[in-house]
């Protein structure tokens, strides 16, 4: 069965003359924070607040329309050219690749990559089950294990893994059973496997 053949963008005389200024028309988005986004055009600039469904220019102040700047932004969080309120662009700090992170993520993880605290992981090297409590920004050969006073990527056991891994606070799920303040582990994030991960590998 073929695909129905269909243009990409609307075809502009079809269009509310808003929405076809705002397909057509050159301007610029910005992402600001809190939803908020600066659009420039040839005849000015303006702050559109997705949220709250504002926008600075006169259309939208005076004559309360869905002015082009609040379609034109909507139309680039659609085509994902900006992102969605709430979300920054970011190189994923695990596998390089562009992504949008929630805002205020530190270190920045794509989809893929994000560990979030209470996730259940395995040791690669001993098969034994862990518990995510933080990914931190610091990269295993900066970070020392204050009991070793080695980096995390000196200690034996990590050798395998690359020294610009990010770091991960792990507690083993057998101590976080039982203890109240289970002792923390420092792990390469590459030696961890998600346990859904490791359900489809094995
Ligand atoms: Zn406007
Ligand atoms: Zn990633």
């Amino acid at each position: 069965m073929s695909q129905r053949r269909a243009p990409l963008a609307p075809d502009p005389r079809e269009l509310d003359p808003r929405a076809a200024r705002a397909w057509t028309e050159p301007m610029a988005v910005t992402p600001l924070s809190g939803g908020c986004y600066a659009v420039e055009t040839d005849h000015g600039s303006y702050t559109v607040d997705v949220p709250g469904r504002r926008c600075t220019c006169p259309d939208h102040r005076y004559r309360h329309e869905r002015c082009k700047h609040l379609r034109r932004v909507a139309i680039e969080i659609n085509l994902e050219r900006a992102p969605p309120p709430g979300k920054r662009r970011a190189d994923c700090a695990a596998c390089g690749d562009e992504a949008f992170v929630p805002e205020t993520a530190e270190p920045p993880l794509c989809t893929d990559c994000r560990l979030d605290p209470g996730d259940v992981v395995t040791d690669r090297e001993t098969g034994d089950t862990l518990v995510v409590r933080r990914v931190r920004s610091d990269r295993a050969d900066e970070y020392v294990i204050e009991a070793t006073g080695k980096t995390v990527a000196a200690h034996e056991t990590n050798e395998r893994y690359p020294a610009n891994d990010l770091v991960v606070d792990v507690v083993y799920l057998g101590d976080e059973l039982r203890n109240r303040e289970p002792r923390v582990y420092a792990f390469p994030y590459s030696r961890l496997r998600r346990v859904e991960d490791a359900a489809i590998v094995d």
